[in-house]
């Protein structure tokens, strides 16, 4: 799917908590053992996993983005 989170990112974890499908993780140093989750992985801040994010299906909103005080969860296909 298509929520990514950029370098604006503070590193708080509000949006993991939130999220429906724990789709949003950590970031990780080694990229060896992760390097299949996605293209959004980061070793600076938290990442969503893009096969994992459904968009928040059947919810009235978008959960990581309603709740992000620093707006860094962009939907890259608007
Ligand atoms: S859009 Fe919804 S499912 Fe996707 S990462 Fe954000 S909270 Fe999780
Ligand atoms: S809620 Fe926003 S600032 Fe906090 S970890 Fe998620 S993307 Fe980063």
């Amino acid at each position: 799917m298509a929520f990514v989170i950029n370098d604006d990112c503070i590193n708080c974890g509000a949006c993991a908590i939130e999220c429906p499908v724990e789709a949003i993780l950590k970031p990780v140093k080694n990229y060896n053992n992760k390097i299949s989750i996605s293209k959004t992985l980061s070793a600076v801040h938290y990442f969503i996993d893009l096969l994992n994010c459904n968009e928040c299906f059947n919810e009235d909103e978008h959960k990581c983005v309603e709740v992000c005080p620093m707006d860094a969860i962009k939907n890259i296909n608007s």
